[in-house]
C-alpha cells in the first residue's frame, strides 16, 4: 500500500470543478495547525508536497493529489482559524460542506484531531456534523508522539483519544475507524494507507 507516485493535480473552489476521472479520493481536514500538511507529506514521503505555507488557513482550495495514479489525495482547507474573516470562514464552510455532500467519488473523509491538546468543541461539532450526514468518517489523531503538558490539560495523547471517542459516540451507528499517529515518528503511516487500500477495495 505505499505510495510511489504522487503529483499535484489542481485546486478547485467547487465541487463541480474536481477532477473528473472517477478515481476514489479521501479528503484530510482539520483545524488549522492540526498537522495536516505534515501528515500529508509523511504520507507520501515528501518535505513538500503539499502546498504549505506557515500562515494558517492559507490553502483555501480544494487540492487534489493523484496518488500511484490510481487514487485521490484531498487536502481541504483547515478549519477554525480565528484571524480568518469571517464571511471568509463561511464560504469554506459552504464549499465543504457541498464537496462532502455531493462529491460521488468520496470514499472516506479523514478528520484530523490534535491528540496533544484536550478535546476542542470545533471538532466535536465538525464529527457530529459529519455523523449526522452519514458521511463516512475515519479519525486521525495527530501529535501523538507529544509527551502531557500541564499547560494542555496534563492529559496523555491516549486519554484525549478515548475523551474524543467518548463525546461523539451518540453521533453514530458504529464508531468511526480510528488510527494514532505521529508525522515526527511516522507512526501510524503504514496505517493510514493499508486502511485507506481497504476501503478502495470494498
Ligand atoms: P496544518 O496547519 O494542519 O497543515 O499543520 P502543519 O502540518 O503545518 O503543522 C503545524 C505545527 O505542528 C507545525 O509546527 C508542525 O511542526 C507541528 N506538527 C505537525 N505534526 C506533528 C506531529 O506529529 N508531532 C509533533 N510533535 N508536532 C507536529
Amino acid at each position: 500500500a505505499q505510495v510511489t507516485q504522487a503529483e499535484f493535480v489542481k485546486s478547485s473552489v467547487r465541487t463541480e470543478d474536481c477532477p473528473s476521472d472517477g478515481l476514489p479520493e479521501f479528503a484530510l481536514v482539520g483545524r488549522s495547525n492540526v498537522g495536516k500538511s505534515s501528515l500529508l507529506n509523511s504520507l507520501v514521503r515528501r518535505k513538500k508536497l503539499a502546498l504549505t505555507s506557515k500562515k494558517p488557513g492559507k490553502t483555501q482550495c480544494i487540492n487534489h493529489f493523484r496518488i500511484n495514479e490510481s487514487w485521490y489525495l484531498v487536502d481541504l482547507p483547515g478549519y477554525g482559524y480565528a484571524a480568518a474573516p469571517q464571511e471568509l470562514r463561511g464560504d469554506w464552510d459552504k464549499f465543504t460542506k457541498d464537496y462532502f455532500l455531493n462529491r460521488s467519488t468520496l470514499v472516506s473523509v479523514f478528520l484530523l484531531v490534535d491528540a496533544s491538546i484536550p478535546v476542542k468543541k470545533i471538532d466535536l461539532e465538525y464529527a457530529s456534523w459529519l455523523g449526522q450526514n452519514q458521511i463516512p468518517m475515519t479519525l486521525i489523531f495527530t501529535k501523538c508522539d507529544k509527551r502531557k503538558k500541564k499547560k494542555n490539560g496534563g492529559k496523555r495523547p491516549e486519554e484525549n483519544v478515548s475523551d474524543f471517542q467518548e463525546l461523539i459516540r451518540g453521533f453514530f451507528q458504529t464508531a468511526p475507524p480510528w488510527i494514532m499517529t505521529s508525522s515526527v515518528t511516522n507512526q501510524g503511516r503504514d496505517e493510514i494507507l493499508l486502511h485507506m487500500a481497504q476501503l478502495r477495495n470494498y
